[in-house]
C-alpha cells in the first residue's frame, strides 16, 4: 500500500533478548526524559489564581457602553445585528421619555437587547458597525453554564457598571479599550 506520508512508522517486531524483557533499561530511558522536564521552564501556568496577558487582539464578551455621565449609549438602530454574520443580536427599541434624559443618551434606545452566546462567533463586526460606540468585545470570558438558555444574555447582563455609581467596576470592565483608544 502506497504511504500518503514519510512518516510512517513500522513496527519493530523482532523477539526481545534478555535485558529487553527486564524492561529496565527502557524504564531507565523513560525516568530520563521526566526528570530532564524537572529543570525546563513550565509552560503552563496556574490558571485561575495567575492569569496570562491578553493579545491586544483579544475579543471576549460583549459589552454595551455607557458615556462618562453613565447614559446607554445604544440607539437600538440595529446596524450591529444587520452586521452580524451568526445572527446572534436581537433588540427592540423604544422612544426615551421626558425626565430619562439621564438614563439614555439620545432619543431612542434598546429597552431589550440580547446576544445568543452559542451563536457568536466573537468576530467583532458589531463593534465596527456601531456608529455609537455602545458595543465592544472585552476582555472577559463568556463563562460556562449548564444550560444553553443561559447563554442568551441580556441587556442587564451587558451593560457595563455606571461609571458615578460603580467607578472601580467601569474601569475594570473598560480594561483595554481605553489603552487602545489612546494608541489610535
Ligand atoms: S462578535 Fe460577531 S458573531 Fe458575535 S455578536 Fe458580534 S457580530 Fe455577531
Ligand atoms: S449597539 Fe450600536 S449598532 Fe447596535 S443597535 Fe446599539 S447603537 Fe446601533
Amino acid at each position: 500500500m502506497q504511504a500518503l506520508t514519510n512518516r510512517i512508522k513500522h513496527v519493530d517486531r523482532r523477539k526481545m533478548n534478555f535485558l529487553e524483557r527486564l524492561y529496565l533499561v527502557a524504564i531507565f530511558k523513560g525516568m530520563l526524559i521526566t526528570f530532564s522536564h524537572i529543570f525546563k521552564k513550565r509552560p503552563t501556568i496556574n490558571y485561575p489564581e495567575k492569569k496570562r496577558p491578553f493579545s491586544p487582539v483579544f475579543r471576549g464578551l460583549h459589552i454595551l457602553n455607557r458615556d462618562e455621565e453613565g447614559r446607554e449609549n445604544c440607539t437600538a438602530c440595529g446596524l450591529c445585528a444587520v452586521a452580524c454574520p451568526a445572527e446572534a443580536i436581537t433588540m427592540e427599541a423604544a422612544e426615551r421619555q421626558t425626565g430619562e434624559e439621564n438614563l439614555y443618551r439620545e432619543e431612542k434606545y434598546a429597552a431589550k437587547y440580547e446576544i445568543n452566546m452559542l451563536r457568536c462567533i466573537f468576530c467583532g463586526l458589531c463593534e465596527e458597525a456601531c456608529p455609537k460606540d455602545a458595543i465592544y468585545l472585552s476582555e472577559t470570558f463568556a463563562p460556562a453554564d449548564y444550560q444553553r438558555k443561559q447563554f442568551i444574555y441580556k441587556k442587564e447582563e451587558l451593560l457595563i457598571p455606571h461609571p458615578i455609581e460603580d467607578p472601580e467596576g467601569y474601569k475594570k470592565a473598560l480594561g483595554n479599550k481605553v489603552k487602545k483608544e489612546t494608541a489610535n
